[in-house]
């Protein structure tokens, strides 16, 4: 498989060189030249398998001629090791047509601990092979960041810078970054919100020769790989649920838009999908997108859901390469457009039978939390509150699937407010705020970080 980008005017990549390469040098993203497809016997053929062999049916077409079947299995089998549960990512029915696919079962308690873990692990098997060293720069709205630690902690051949916005990330969500202390870990708290953190990463990658000297990488949801490993529980929960056989629908509390991008891979697999519900919170561009053909910025307020509080969802530049039926010149043009003005409009058209959206504001985040308790007995997170209210008020025929993004004790406090429970950390984590924490300070200031990123690298 070759990787093209979305701004049709870097060279299409092999697999590998693409993982290395994260944000494409024309500035646009790395997607697959073509979407891979599963008949309904193959779909069918996936029912009853463990989440290690969906795993591996579904990543193999995406890595194929470039990492071997049984390198692929010894991946997989290494990353999801670590997680809590045997079923990896299990389903839970919560009422009527409505179900939860939990995915906080991984180190960091999140979702993205599921691409993460394997990223962290493929990007060393590359560097191996190539015997190779690279620096990773990231920005984290709370939860990547962690996730991303813990997947390149202590591994010789990676040096693994993270940004999160000073003060707008929760005390779980900041130790979780700060208190591990490998030598190769960096945690950098910029003066700014998230997009200002965002731009410093793009800034830095698109500075050619600082990106070639100290051969920058990503792992923010810009790298493919982060989309084609979320794409697996889409698979797991459709077939857990449905058997594959009638459509499902997913509701996604939304951001960057990576996770719900990863919905849409699996539907353009094949996946039998019906509707794909956005769910956002009062940082709403994405609702407002679908409902007006309008993207348009605001600024970022901070809420109840923080790893959404988000106002240019980078991902979303992959679906509108799709809505642009593939046209590289025509994405360049718009995403230019937003930089400058802020504003883009590209009518939602026959993607609007697909995508529906829905806001959440903080009320209504307590209320929901408050009410799956009351219900249901289950203690649920201010992100996946969004997404479960949002499937409820979507008011759609057929089985819903919300996904439950991160574990109630990662926001305990809104968790609290709402229930009058304070839920607990699982058992490995009990000494989190005992633990010393490691960071440094630094001005919103590309040149700053540059300086900084070089001491340690030329070092
Ligand atoms: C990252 C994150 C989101 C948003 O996901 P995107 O892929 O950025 O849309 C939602 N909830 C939680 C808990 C997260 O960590």
């Amino acid at each position: 498989m070759q990787y093209v980008s979305t701004r049709g005017e870097a060279p299409a990549l092999g697999f590998c060189d693409m993982v290395l390469s994260g944000l494409a040098p024309d500035g646009g993203l790395y997607v697959p030249e073509t979407w891979p497809t599963f008949s309904q016997d193959k779909i069918r053929t996936l029912v009853g398998k463990s989440y290690h062999d969906i795993a591996f049916d579904v990543m193999k077409p995406f890595v194929e001629k470039e990492i071997s079947d049984v390198d692929l299995k010894a991946l997989i089998q290494k990353s999801y090791a670590p997680f809590r549960d045997k079923d990896i990512a299990p389903v839970k029915k919560l009422k009527n047509d409505l179900y939860l696919l939990e995915l906080f079962h991984g180190p960091t308690l999140a979702f993205k601990d599921y691409a993460l873990q394997f990223l962290g692990n493929l990007f060393d098997y590359i560097l191996h092979q190539r015997k190779q060293k690279i620096t990773i720069l990231g920005a984290t709205s709370g939860d990547t960041g962690s996730a991303a630690i813990e997947g390149c902690r202590g591994r010789e051949a990676i040096e693994i810078f993270i940004l999160h916005p000073k003060g707008r990330v929760s005390e779980v969500q900041r130790r979780q970054m700060t208190t591990v202390l490998d030598g190769n870990v960096h945690n950098i708290a910029v003066e700014g919100t998230f997009d200002d953190c965002q731009n410093l990463v793009k800034d830095l990658f698109n500075t050619p020769d600082f990106r070639k000297q100290v051969n920058l990488s990503a792992v923010n949801s810009i790298n493919w790989v982060r989309i084609m490993a979320q794409v697996v529980y889409y698979f797991t929960a459709a077939l857990t649920v449905t058997g594959g056989e009638r459509p499902v629908n997913f509701s996604v509390p939304t951001g960057n838009f990576g996770n719900i991008f990863a919905a849409f891979v699996a539907y353009k697999m094949g996946l039998p999908i019906q509707n794909l519900i956005v769910g956002t919170n009062r940082n709403d561009i994405l609702a407002r997108y679908f409902a007006s053909g309008v993207m348009k910025t605001e600024d970022v307020v901070p809420s109840l859901s923080p790893s959404m509080d988000i106002q240019i969802s980078s991902n979303f530049e992959r679906l509108l390469f799709e809505m642009h039926g593939r046209d590289g010149a025509k994405v360049k043009q718009m995403m230019q457009a937003f930089k400058d003005t802020g504003t883009f409009e590209m009518p939602v058209g026959e993607f609007g039978d697909l995508f529906m959206a829905y806001t959440l504001g903080d009320d209504g985040i307590q209320n929901t939390i408050a009410e799956i308790q009351e219900t249901c007995g289950e203690l649920i997170d201010p992100h996946t509150a969004v997404g479960v209210a949002a499937a409820q008020h979507a008011k759609i025929e057929g089985k819903v699937i919300s996904l439950a993004c991160a574990h109630p004790a990662k926001f305990p406090d809104a968790v609290k407010v709402a229930t009058g429970m304070h839920p607990s950390l699982p058992d490995e984590m009990s000494d989190l705020f005992e633990r010393e924490e490691r960071f440094d300070v630094l001005g919103d200031s590309a040149e700053k970080l540059k300086t900084y990123i070089l001491n340690v690298v030329t070092a």
